[in-house]
C-alpha cells in the first residue's frame, strides 16, 4: 500500500521536501502520498512577509519574523539551489545580497516550477501530532471552515521552523519604561525608530540587522547591550555597544559597568525557542540552537522513532541548500534507498556530532562544519552536487567584507557555486538604496 507522508509547514525546509519527492516522480520513481499542513495563506515561510505582530486573523500566532527593508544577511552564493539558480530564474545573475522579496520570489519560482501547490492544505494549522500501532495520528484545523479532522499517516516530517517563539527577558523597570519596548519577532518597520534614541539587548544577527536597518532609515543613536562580549564591527558613530543592561528607570537604561543612557525604546534581540506544542510530548524536539541538535540521527531522524524527521532544526549558516540535502536523504530514507541503522549507532552519531562542533573554535570552523555536514547528506543520495567548498569560501569573504565595513559588505558580489558566474555589482550601495522592491532591485 502506498505510504502516507505528513509534511508540517511550507517554509523554505517544508518546500524542499516537496521538491526533493517531486524530483524523484520526474525520475519515474513511485512516490508516497503527500500531504503538507501549512497555517499560513501562502507559501515561503519567513520569507512570506506580513505586517502582523501577535496573533493572526485566526487567533494563531503570528510566525513571520522578518520585517520590511530585509535584505539577505549572507551572500546569495551561500545558499543557493543546486537544481535551481539564480540566474535560471531570473535569466541573467543578479547581486549578492538579495531584499526579502527578491529570495521570496526565487523560492516560489522552483516550487511553482515543480507544480507542488496542490499538495499543500493552507490556513490549516496542525494542533497534534501522535502515535499509536505503527502510525501517526495528525489532527489540524482548517482556519477559515473552523473545522478540526485528523488523518493518520506512516511518517511526519516536522518542518515548521524555530525563529518564531521569542525568548523574552525581564529587566526592572520595562513595566513604568515610557516608550516601546518590543522582541525583534515583532520588529516590522525601521522607519518607526527613526529620530528616536533606541537600545537594543543582545549581539546575534538580530541586533546587528535591525541596529543597522534603523542606522540606515534614521535612528538618533543605536546603543547595543551585549551580555559577554561586544560584536566589535566598526560602527557608525551614533552607535555604541555597553555592558549588560541592569535596569530601566523612566526613559534611563542602566547599565552592567554603572553607566547610563537616555532610550526611546528598547529592542530584545535576544533569540527564539525551538517551540512545537502541537508533538505530543514525547515526539517533541528539545534542543538547543545549534549545529549538533539534539535526538536527530543525521540531524534528521527523530532517534526515538524513527519514523519521524525534523528539517532545518539546526543554526544556520547555510540555509536553502542545506534544507534541500536533508529532504532529499529523509525522503530516500522514506522510499527505502537509504536503511538506518540500530539505535545505539544514531545515538553515537549525535554524540559524535555535538563533540566535533563543541571542538571547534570560531565562526569559520562553524562554517566548515555544517558545510561538511551537507557534503556528507548529498553524497548519499542524487542531490545534484555542487561546490560546498567554493560557498564556504564565500561565507568567509563575506565575513571579511563585513569587518571591512558592517554598513559596506552588502556591496559586495561573490561567484556562483552552481553557474559559475560573478555576481554583478548592485546598481546602489545598500545604505543608500532605501526601495526594496524586486523591480527596483532588478534594474541593471
Ligand atoms: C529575521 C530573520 C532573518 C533571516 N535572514 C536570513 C537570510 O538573510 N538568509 C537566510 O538564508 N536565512 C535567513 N533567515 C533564516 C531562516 O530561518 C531560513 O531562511 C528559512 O526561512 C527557514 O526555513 P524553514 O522552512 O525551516 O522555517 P520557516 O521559514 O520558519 O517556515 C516554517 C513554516 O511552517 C509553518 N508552520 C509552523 N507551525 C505550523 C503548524 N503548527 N501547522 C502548520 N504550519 C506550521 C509556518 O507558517 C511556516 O510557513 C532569517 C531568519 C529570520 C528570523
Amino acid at each position: 500500500m502506498t505510504k502516507r507522508i505528513a509534511i508540517i509547514g511550507a517554509g523554505p525546509s517544508g518546500l524542499a521536501q516537496l521538491r526533493a519527492f517531486q524530483s524523484a516522480k520526474d525520475a519515474g520513481a513511485d512516490i508516497p502520498e503527500i500531504v503538507c499542513f501549512e497555517k499560513q495563506s501562502n507559501w515561503g515561510g519567513l520569507w512570506n512577509y506580513t505586517w502582523r505582530t501577535g496573533v493572526d486573523q485566526y487567533g494563531e500566532p503570528v510566525h513571520g519574523s522578518m520585517y520590511r527593508y530585509l535584505w539577505s544577511n549572507g551572500p546569495k552564493e551561500g545558499l543557493e539551489f543546486a537544481d535551481y539558480s539564480f540566474e535560471e530564474h531570473f535569466g541573467k545573475q543578479i547581486a549578492s545580497y538579495p531584499p526579502r522579496a527578491v529570495l521570496f520570489d526565487y523560492i516560489e519560482g522552483r516550487v511553482k516550477k515543480a507544480g507542488v501547490r496542490d499538495l499543500i492544505r493552507f490556513e490549516t494549522v496542525v494542533r497534534r501530532v501522535d502515535f499509536e500501532d505503527g502510525k501517526f495520528t495528525v489532527t489540524v484545523k482548517n482556519l477559515p471552515a473552523d473545522e478540526e479532522y485528523s488523518e493518520e499517516f506512516d511518517h511526519v516530517i516536522c518542518a515548521p521552523g524555530h525563529f518564531s517563539t521569542p525568548n523574552v527577558p525581564e529587566f526592572k523597570g520595562f513595566e513604568s519604561f515610557k516608550g516601546r519596548v518590543l522582541h525583534a519577532h515583532d520588529f516590522r518597520d525601521a522607519l518607526e525608530f527613526k529620530d528616536q534614541d533606541i537600545l537594543i539587548v543582545g549581539t546575534s544577527y538580530s541586533a546587528e540587522d535591525i541596529g543597522s536597518q534603523c542606522w540606515k532609515y534614521g535612528a538618533k543613536s543605536i546603543t547595543v547591550s551585549h551580555r559577554t562580549a561586544p560584536m566589535g564591527h566598526d560602527w557608525p558613530d551614533n552607535w555604541a555597544e555597553v555592558p549588560l543592561l541592569t535596569h530601566v528607570d523612566g526613559n534611563t537604561a542602566h547599565f552592567k559597568d554603572g553607566t547610563s543612557r537616555h532610550v526611546d525604546a528598547v529592542l530584545l534581540c535576544t533569540g527564539y525557542q525551538h517551540h512545537f506544542p502541537f508533538m505530543s510530548e514525547y515526539l517533541r524536539l528539545k534542543t538547543a540552537n545549534r549545529l549538533a541538535t539534539a535526538d536527530l540521527y543525521k540531524g534528521v531522524v527523530w532517534i526515538d522513532n524513527p519514523a519521524l524527521f525534523y528539517l532545518g532544526m539546526q543554526d544556520q549558516w547555510f540555509t536553502f541548500n542545506m534544507f534541500d540535502a536533508q529532504a532529499w536523504w529523509v525522503r530516500d530514507v522514506i522510499m527505502d534507498r537509504i536503511t538506518l541503522p540500530d539505535r545505539a549507532t544514531m545515538e553515537a552519531d549525535v554524540t559524535d556530532r555535538v563533540a566535533r562542533e563543541d571542538a571547534g573554535e570560531d565562526d569559520y570552523d562553524a562554517i566548515w562544519y555544517q558545510g561538511d555536514y551537507i557534503k556528507e547528506l548529498i553524497a548519499e543520495t542524487d542531490y545534484p552536487s555542487f561546490d560546498v567548498e567554493g560557498a564556504c569560501q564565500a561565507f568567509k569573504a563575506w565575513k571579511g567584507h563585513k569587518k571591512a565595513g558592517i554598513m559596506t559588505f552588502r556591496d559586495n558580489g561573490y561567484k556562483s557555486v552552481i553557474t559559475g558566474t560573478m555576481a554583478p555589482k548592485h546598481h546602489t550601495p545598500w545604505k543608500d538604496a532605501l526601495d526594496d522592491s524586486l523591480e527596483v532591485y532588478l534594474q541593471n
